[in-house]
């Protein structure tokens, strides 16, 4: 089952609040789609609505491959250089 919740981040730049929608679970068997965005790092980020600097969200998220049978928890790590790869201004750490 994939599931979804919001929460709210506070932007480390200019502090304007926010809200993203984050993936608790993934099931990339029920929806193979989730996979190209976990992939590419779009599922975790989050641009700023006023200073439009994006940030990824790190959290811990259940991923689930039933046809490869994998179940874990996973936890995004991300290092400086991918950050600058992705254009990305830093990261959030989001606790449920
Ligand atoms: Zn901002």
């Amino acid at each position: 089952m994939t599931s979804l919740i919001s929460k709210e981040v506070i932007c480390p730049n200019c502090g304007t609040e926010g809200s993203i929608t984050l993936y608790s679970s993934i099931n990339v068997t029920l929806n193979p789609e989730l996979q190209k965005k976990m992939d590419n790092g779009e599922l975790f980020i989050w641009k700023c609505p006023n200073c439009e600097k994006k940030y990824i969200c790190i959290y811990p998220f259940i991923y689930h491959d039933m046809e490869k049978g994998i179940l874990q928890c996973l936890f995004l790590n991300i290092s400086e250089e991918r950050l600058k790869e992705f254009g990305l201004s830093g990261i959030i750490k989001i606790n449920w």
